[in-house]
């Protein structure tokens, strides 16, 4: 069997045309634009790409797009101020810190200042204990995507048995709660956890988020699983530059799943896509105005 790749290019630049309809359709109901303000520390070059990207598809989607580019060494009561000074910007409906922050910020002060309304990585715990109790919140972005990309596949996840590997803040946990809402059956797994490949065994659907090069093995996974994978892994590339991998072997595994999501080309695209999607909803949100569709 050779897997279906689930394409996250085509996927995402699917869902940012949508975006940018509804955005110009409440530019021309309502005479709101929605504005998404990113806060950059430091000179970090991964997250200047990330900022670079968010910047210019914030504008393609027809939205506001504010950058704040503070140093690596600024005061933590300077960057609240400015966090301050952003919730109480009505041109500002997203707020989002790129992480990692340097050592001498404390990330949890910085993300719990962040208003909530306003906290389009859905972060603030605010928003994660909402969507834990099930509740309408901000869900954090790439777990959104990999529910999207899941669906894109699947029309229902309704019943199904999910293994999600990893359980951080930003992508496992959320990921395990979206799941439920979709009413699968879920399995978290991590570092202490035993005997992954037999957990894996009878997943219909199957998430990496470790952070470990191609630790998903092909001989782990139920035949025609559906397969995504969350890992970012850069490795030396034999030209002295480096090459991206997932968290899943990936030729070993498309011989065995039904669909599966390459590295780069998948859950990474859906990440910012799936940040205008939180800003748009918290913009009309904001203003009293439906959930966009
Ligand atoms: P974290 O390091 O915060 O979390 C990793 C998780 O993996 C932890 O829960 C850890 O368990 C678990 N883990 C570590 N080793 C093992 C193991 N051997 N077996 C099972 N579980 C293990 O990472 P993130 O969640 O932030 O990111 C995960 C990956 O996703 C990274 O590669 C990152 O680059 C990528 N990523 C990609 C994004 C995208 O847009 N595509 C966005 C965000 C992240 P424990 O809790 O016990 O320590």
């Amino acid at each position: 069997m050779t897997a279906r790749i689930i394409d996250g290019k085509v996927i995402a630049s699917e869902l940012r045309a949508r975006v940018a309809a509804e955005v110009a359709r409440v530019q021309r109901e309502h005479r709101l634009t929605p504005g998404l303000a990113v806060v950059l520390v430091g000179s970090d070059p991964a997250s200047q790409v990330y900022v670079r990207s968010k910047h210019k598809q914030t504008q393609e989607a027809g939205m506001a797009s504010f950058e704040h580019v503070l140093p690596a060494d600024v005061a933590q009561a300077d960057l609240l101020a400015l966090i301050a000074r952003l919730n109480r910007d009505s041109s500002v409906h997203g707020i989002l810190v790129q992480l990692p922050l340097p050592k001498s910020i404390a990330t949890e002060t910085i993300i719990n200042a962040i208003d909530p309304a306003k906290d389009v990585d859905g972060l603030h715990p605010n928003n994660a204990g909402r969507l834990a109790g099930g509740f309408a919140a901000l869900s954090p972005c790439t777990p959104l995507g990999c529910i999207i990309l899941t669906k894109s596949v699947h029309a229902s996840l309704e019943g199904m048995n999910a293994i999600v590997i990893g359980r951080s803040n930003l992508v496992g946990r959320p990921l395990v709660q979206l799941l439920l809402n979709e009413n699968a059956t879920v399995t978290i797994a991590h570092s202490r956890s035993r005997d992954l490949a037999l957990l894996c065994a009878r997943a219909d659907l199957v998430y990496a988020a470790v952070g470990k090069p191609e630790m998903v093995r092909g001989d782990w996974i139920k035949p025609g699983a559906t397969v995504i994978d969350v890992g970012i892994n850069r490795l030396p590339a034999a030209d002295g530059k480096t090459r991206l991998v997932g968290d899943v072997a990936f030729q070993e595994v498309s011989e065995v799943a039904g669909a599966i999501t390459p590295v780069p080309g998948g859950v990474g695209q859906m990440t910012v896509a799936c940040l205008l999607v939180n800003t748009l909803r918290a913009a009309c949100a904001i203003h009293g105005l439906p959930k966009p569709a």
